[in-house]
């Protein structure tokens, strides 16, 4: 980063610090990953100089010949990832995507269903806050607060009261396996449209490590930077020529302009990862490592939201198992290093500022090498510091425990 440096010592700075911090930080926000050098030399391309509005061989700008050929490999390599037909690879975000979805499948005040934010749901489905929630009537579902899990039945109940247009499956924070079939089979009974976000699980299912909503649902959509370790961004995917003709015009001209070319690149380059075995072995690691630490969590006594996980991701209820409210956990944790978010659990009294809950997902530390015995002694310094939470000396001593820890597994993987 030379040019970089001399040209902006201030920008330059702030991103050697910020590399530091990922560096010696245990990082366990679910939604976290770290991508490949690969994936960030495509990404900080001079693709970025490139206008492109429209889709491959239909631009309004001239000069699209490569640009179109890095578009398909990202399309084709996607559609082979997910086994799937038509995809849109233009979304600039998550959101972006769940916004062009939403809009090609139902009209301004229809009613639309989805998981509620407090049990695990993402603003995008209905918040009222968000678009989803301001354009559309949203009703939402949750999931039993005794068990921690989605009531099919429940829902089902819900969504013949409601009768929405479209019914949103997927989540941000919800730790079990999602049957899409069975969304599939309500939407159907009440006559909606299926809509499935796996923005975070993505990965667990182009493995085959989850159920893959593709066959049920009319739209998917997904993120390409938690799970499937590539850059920050969007995707939507369906198997329905016409749904998906509907998405191409809703995203662009609906919703965006020019879509991030470089960004597109460094997509095509982590689909190309995501295809080899080895990505496969890496999800398989992931859900080894969260469960190796649910169980240490259980062991030591916590209340873990559903008793356990089926995935990459697990919530603690710390206020009943501690006493203390997430938001304390969050900043206790960030003083030895320790990176992880407050979250609402389900039924929680706490504000969504304070809530009662912890999310801690194994997805990033995987990727640096993190094994479960790792994980194992990630649950116990947790532990230690909630244990120690006022007293400096043993934070400092867990704090240089953390930095053993993570040289040690550099070391071993060196
Ligand atoms: C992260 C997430 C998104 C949004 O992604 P952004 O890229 O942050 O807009 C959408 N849906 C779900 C379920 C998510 O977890």
């Amino acid at each position: 980063m030379d040019f970089l440096k001399n040209e902006d010592f201030e920008i330059y700075n702030l991103i050697k610090k910020e590399e530091e911090r990922q560096n010696e930080n245990i990082e366990l926000i679910a939604s976290e990953n770290f991508v490949s050098k690969a994936v960030l030399e495509a990404q900080g391309s001079i693709l970025t100089n490139k206008y492109a509005e429209g889709y491959p061989n239909k631009r309004y700008y001239g000069g699209c010949e490569f640009i179109d050929l890095i578009e398909d490999l990202a399309r084709e390599r996607l559609k082979k990832l997910f086994n799937v037909k038509y995809v849109n690879v233009q979304p600039h975000s998550g959101s972006q995507a769940n916004m062009a979805a939403i809009r090609s499948l139902i009209n301004h005040n229809d009613k639309v269903l989805g998981m509620a934010l407090d049990a695990g749901g993402h603003l995008t489905h209905g918040y009222k806050l968000s678009f989803s929630g301001q354009d559309y009537q949203s009703f939402s579902y949750g999931v039993n607060i005794e068990t921690g899990m989605i009531d099919y039945n429940d829902v089902l109940r819900i969504a013949k009261e409601v009768k929405p247009k479209l019914i949103i499956c997927g989540a941000s924070a919800y730790p079990r396996e999602i049957d899409f079939k069975k969304f599939k089979e309500i939407a159907d009974e009440v006559g909606a449209f299926l809509m499935a976000d796996i923005a975070h699980i993505a990965g667990l299912v182009a493995t085959n490590y989850h159920n893959s909503p593709i066959p049920y649902c009319d739209i998917v959509t997904s993120t390409t930077h938690k799970t499937l370790r590539g850059p920050r961004g969007g995707i939507i995917m369906t198997n329905n020529e016409e749904i998906a003709k509907k998405v191409d015009k809703t995203l662009f001209p609906g919703v965006q302009g020019g879509p991030l070319e470089h960004v597109i690149a460094a997509k095509a380059v982590a689909f190309k990862e995501d295809l080899e075995p080895s990505y496969k072995e890496y999800i398989h690691q992931v859900i080894l490592n969260a469960k190796a630490m649910s169980n240490e969590f259980l062991k030591l006594g916590y209340k873990v939201i559903s008793n356990g996980t089926d995935n990459h991701l697990l919530l603690l209820d710390v206020k009943e198992s501690k006493g203390i409210t997430g938001k304390e956990v969050e900043d206790l944790l960030s003083k030895v290093n320790i990176t992880v978010n407050k979250n609402s659990i389900p039924g929680d009294k706490e504000k969504p500022m304070l809530t009662s809950g912890i999310r801690l997902g194994s997805p990033a530390m995987t990727t640096k090498g993190y094994k479960e015995a790792d994980f194992v002694k990630v649950a116990d310094l947790i532990d230690q510091a909630i244990s120690h939470k006022d007293d400096l000396n043993e934070l400092e001593k867990i704090k240089k425990e953390v930095k053993e820890l993570n040289d040690s597994v550099k070391k071993r993987n060196e």
